[in-house]
């Protein structure tokens, strides 16, 4: 395993350097208050990158993408990260697209449903939501019961889905329903392409703790999917829900990952800036400074890690259960670097529009993280996964 860069790598991250230093929109995000206004800046932003040949950067070239090694892509998420620009991890609205119902369709979609939707997602047509958890089915998945029968030539699908990012903002969704009731559980679910504005569809937004509105209840009644649209086989869909949870887990994450060391730069400097009551500035509270290095160590810790994983996903289709300890150690870590922001701010921390610039958006990100440990499988099911399918211990029941 090879984790250094080569020269060929070192020129192409010069590139997106001097890309990204030219082309930094001059407008920035509107507030995720405003999820329709969201929706149509990150397109419009997709677009530019498609347009401008940064789109797609590991995908194939048949569909729109550069077919060039993941590698490039961890480079140009790192340039991003550095470089202050638009949301490009998982808080876009072209996330799912773009992280794991692209990447399912690549591994398991067929020439028809390749050709297309993921010119879609790659231009900036199309935002893509996941419809898998249901009110009693999150961490045991395949407990899921929205109900989908065959007739002619569609899926009538009745049922509901619940904390669906994005959803009414979203074009298509990676849809899990149940379409054998009477076979062992893992075995009758189909994975399926949910027009999102087929008739029959109600959407919920669901308020969080940030005041946000970006989780959705999603209802179906009566809803007809062409049987054309399922991928992977019909009740074949639990594998695919597992290359879909790969993506995921594995390699979904990196833009996020690479981000995390940006963050914890700009909590240095807001520990360098703030006084603390006595007048001293934060950084000089040994507590404080004992925690920032030990954070700088565990993000150095991570992006090794990261680059382990890159270097092995270069190898093989699907990302394997590795991708669970990074995930874990990820979340884990980013919710620890925004918590010493909040130590660091003081009650300055608890009047967001009192702490200016980078500061601000990492208290938004600290009431954000909460659900770090939660998405994409709870911090319990990674360390299952990594007990039972990296360690080999017993299943637990
Ligand atoms: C930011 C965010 C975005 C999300 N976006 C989406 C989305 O777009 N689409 C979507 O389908 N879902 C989405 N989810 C839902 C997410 O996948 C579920 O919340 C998650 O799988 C947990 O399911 P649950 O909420 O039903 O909790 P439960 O499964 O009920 O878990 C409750 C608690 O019990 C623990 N637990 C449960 N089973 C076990 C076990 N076997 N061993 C040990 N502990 C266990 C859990 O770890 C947790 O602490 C999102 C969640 C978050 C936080």
């Amino acid at each position: 395993m090879d984790l250094t860069f080569t020269a060929e790598e070192n020129q192409f991250r010069q590139q997106v350097r001097d890309w990204l230093h030219s082309n930094r929109p001059s407008e920035s995000r509107p507030s995720v208050a405003d999820l329709s206004a969201c929706r149509e800046y990150d397109l419009a932003w997709q677009k530019t990158l498609a347009e401008s040949g940064w789109a797609g950067i590991a995908w194939p070239t048949e569909y729109g993408g550069r077919g060039l090694p993941l590698v490039q892509q961890l480079i140009w998420y790192e340039e991003y990260a550095k470089a202050d620009m638009p949301p490009g991890g998982s808080e876009s609205v072209c996330f799912v697209g773009l992280a794991h119902a692209g990447p399912t369709l690549i591994y398991s979609g067929s020439e028809e449903q390749k050709s297309f939707h993921l010119p879609k997602i790659i231009n900036g047509d199309a935002v893509w939501c996941q419809g898998f958890s249901e009110p009693s089915a999150g961490s045991d998945l395949a407990s899921l019961r929205t109900k989908a029968v065959i007739d002619g030539d569609d899926l009538v699908v009745n049922g509901q889905k619940v904390w669906t990012s994005y959803a009414d903002v979203a074009d298509y969704q990676e849809l899990l329903v149940r379409t054998d009731f009477e076979a062992p559980k893992h075995k009758g679910i189909t994975w399926v392409i949910c027009d999102m504005k087929s008739p029959g569809i109600t959407i919920r937004p669901i308020k969080n703790m940030a005041g946000n509105t970006e989780f959705c209840e999603v209802f179906y009644d009566d809803v007809r999917i062409p049987l054309k649209n399922i991928i992977g086989g019909l009740n074949n869909g639990w594998k695919t829900a597992m290359s879909t949870l790969s993506f995921e887990r594995g390699t979904a994450f990196i833009a996020d990952q690479v981000e995390l060391e940006v963050d914890l730069k700009a909590l240095e400097q807001l520990a360098h800036r703030t006084k603390f009551p006595n007048e001293k500035t934060a950084i000089s509270n040994d507590v404080i400074a004992a925690r920032l290095c030990e954070m700088k160590a565990e993000v150095n810790a991570l992006k090794a890690m990261t680059y382990m994983s890159v270097s092995k996903n270069m190898t093989q289709d699907l990302p394997g259960p590795e991708g669970s300890v990074i995930r874990l150690f990820y979340s884990k870590l980013s919710q620890r670097v925004t918590q010493l922001c909040m130590d660091v701010l003081q009650s300055e921390g608890l009047v967001l529009s009192r702490v200016p610039g980078a500061a601000n958006h990492l208290i938004e990100k600290y009431l954000f993280r909460y659900s770090a440990t939660i998405g994409a499988g709870t911090e319990q099911i990674q360390r299952s996964i990594i007990a039972e399918r990296i360690l080999g211990l017993p299943k637990s029941r």
